[in-house]
């Protein structure tokens, strides 16, 4: 039923190498799909193609994997019929492999189509080419529109049905303009295998020209990252490139980029995701696309800054927020190179009801703009974990104001009509605000589960954990202690009369101590009660107050004290704590440290008990 384009293999074998040279589309079968797992990127299928007479090795580009996962009615599965709209033809390892970059399913036959031979072997029992261009030219005639659809415009319609008689035909020139051979590739079909590509991308972001100079020489860079529909990869050119290229790129239009060469990615300078990245050499080229809506805009990913807890310290995330507050440019010393670098912290907030820092740097924080809570998208910012958690805007990272994105007049219109109003809860870990820390729901247990899995007991190292429990008694004999105010030596200090504190191990004496929590308290859940000790941050979370203003209030106000003292009970808090085994006149006891106190947070709590509560069924 379905006619193949008998010839077509032989053709794409010995024609030339790269992109889509067919003038029409040809008509193939799939003897066979293999899938090829990899572990770094998207998995690849080989075919194996027939044009009734020959058979050989294909590869599917990978964004046409969904034509193939799938139960067995996917578009394409073994004995398919398939018109090849775009491919492309590389030589890897001395043998020619079609790759598959467009195609369209014609039918699902049961079984193979004639009997092919393999095409290396039937090009050495038929050395002299042309065996049946007749056949294949009758179904060009009727698939000719298809054909250089791929390619944009298709002016040079002449040089199309001219091509079909020589099989090493020309590259159709009028699917690119000046010069340029190649049709275009997505982004995510580069490899190093394809050497003749185009591709039609945004750039999203371009760096400042950076220099270096070693015993080796020195040298300029700059780069950019380029987005198309399939996805986003990094362009790197150096000195010479640096000169041609870098004043033709501007952020957030769309080029054709070809002639450039495609290396494993060095992830440590990306933050993106691609295995892949392009080195732009001597004689890229590149042009502005006529069509600037060609190419998608930049893709969000959007963490809710309430997550940014379960984003690991060093990873990229992509956040959406309004600037409550523009900081102010700050210089700060850079240790490793001693050079002054700009600074600027912006506190951002978003519905999740949580504030976060982000750091930006040098020409960015200088040329920041003063925002009244304006929305604010930040891409590719690095987590930090200084104080709970912050973000820092690197040389791959971009900010765009009010981003044509839903999320963003989501955003927008929340925080006007109820979202000002809100109070946020900081991920600053200084006093008065509650050190945010997420954390992992496996690792949270009850208490009963505490005591009885004799955790902290087993080796000499501490172990940790998680319990969400209230507070239920605080000591206050020893609240604090009188320490030494001199930094990082907190050792307790005696009394020698009213104004004279000892430290021995400063070997000095002060007018005054500072005062530091020594926190002992007991903490209940549903199952048991445990102790827990915690040191002056913890204090410092659960009253809001220094330990020197709570020593005061002691002294000249016990009835405030107090009331400090219970405000602070029955608050429930997610724990993480230290459990470490102490000997203790021949007895072995776990001491449980507190690590950090965060305040429960309703929503996302009550979601994980909702999950449990629907993994029981009941
Ligand atoms: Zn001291």
């Amino acid at each position: 039923m379905s006619d193949l384009t008998v010839g077509v293999i032989r053709e794409l074998y010995e024609g030339p190498e790269g992109a889509n040279t067919m003038p029409y589309a040809p008509v193939v079968q799939v003897l066979s799909i293999k899938k090829i797992v990899s572990p770094n990127g998207p998995d690849r299928h080989r075919l194996i193609l027939s044009d009734g007479q020959c058979f050989a090795q294909s590869m599917l580009a990978t964004q046409l994997n969904h034509l193939v996962d799938g139960d067995e009615n996917a578009p394409i599965r073994k004995h398919s019929v398939l018109r090849l709209v775009q491919v492309a033809c590389n030589a890897v390892q001395g043998r020619r492999i079609i790759i598959c970059l467009d195609v369209e399913a014609v039918a699902h036959p049961s079984t193979k189509i004639g009997t092919p031979e393999d095409v290396t072997k039937f090009i050495e029992h038929n050395p002299v080419a042309g065996g049946a261009p007749a056949q294949a030219a009758a179904v060009a005639s009727t698939t000719t529109n298809a054909s250089v659809g791929a390619g944009r415009g298709g002016s040079n319609a002449s040089s199309t049905t001219a091509a079909k008689n020589v099989p090493a035909a020309k590259p159709a020139a009028g699917a690119r303009r000046n010069g340029s051979e190649s049709v275009i590739y997505p982004i995510e079909g580069l490899s190093p295998y394809q050497n003749k590509w185009t591709i039609k991308a945004r750039v999203t972001v371009k760096s400042d020209v950076r220099h270096w100079s070693n015993q080796r020489g020195d040298g300029k860079l700059f780069s950019v990252n380029l987005l198309d529909e399939t996805g986003e990869i990094k362009a790197t050119g150096f000195n010479e490139a640096v000169d041609n290229l870098y004043d033709v790129f501007e952020v957030g239009k769309v080029y054709y980029v070809s002639k450039a060469r495609v290396n494993i990615a060095k992830k440590q300078f990306s933050n993106l995701s691609n295995e892949y990245e392009i080195a732009f050499e001597r004689d890229t080229i590149v042009e502005l696309c006529e069509d600037q809506d060609a190419a998608p805009q930049v893709k969000y990913n959007f963490v809710e800054l309430a997550s940014l807890g379960e984003c690991p310290k060093d990873s990229t995330v992509d956040v959406l927020g309004i600037v409550k507050d523009n900081g102010d440019l700050s210089e700060i010393t850079a240790k490793a190179t001693n050079k002054q670098i700009k600074k600027r912290e912006l506190t951002i907030v978003d519905r999740s009801g949580y504030s976060v820092r982000v750091t930006l740097w040098g020409r960015a924080a200088e040329t920041w703009k003063d925002t009244d809570n304006g929305v604010f998208a930040f891409k590719g910012a690095k987590v930090g974990d200084f104080g709970g958690r912050t973000l820092s805007m690197g040389g791959q990272s971009t900010i765009a104001e009010d981003p044509d994105v839903e999320a963003a007049h989501a955003l927008r219109g929340w925080y006007d009509t109820e979202g000002h109003l809100n109070e946020f809860t900081s991920y600053n870990s200084s006093m008065a605000t509650s050190g945010a820390v997420t954390f992992k729901k496996d690792e949270f247990k009850t208490l009963d589960e505490v005591i009885n899995s004799g955790i902290g007991m087993q080796s000499e190292k501490p172990e940790y954990f998680a319990t969400r429990a209230t507070i239920t008694f605080i000591k206050t004999d020893n609240l604090s202690y009188p320490a030494c105010p001199t930094e990082k030596c907190n050792k307790k200090m005696t009394m020698e009369d009213e104004s004279q504190w000892r430290c021995e191990k400063c070997n000095r004496t002060y007018e005054k101590p500072e005062y530091r929590y020594i926190v002992s308290i007991a903490v209940n859940d549903f199952t048991n009660q445990i102790w827990l000790s915690g040191f002056n941050e913890m204090g410092l979370q659960l009253f809001g107050r220094t330990a020197n203003e709570m020593q005061q209030l002691r002294e000249e106000n016990e009835d405030e004290f107090s009331i400090v003292i219970n405000k602070a009970l029955g608050t429930m808090y997610n724990f993480s704590v230290k459990a470490k085994a102490d000997s203790f006149n021949d007895q072995v006891k776990v001491r449980y440290q507190l690590q950090k106190a965060a305040p429960v947070n309703w929503v996302e709590d009550a979601k994980v008990l909702a999950e449990q509560i629907q993994a029981m069924s009941v």
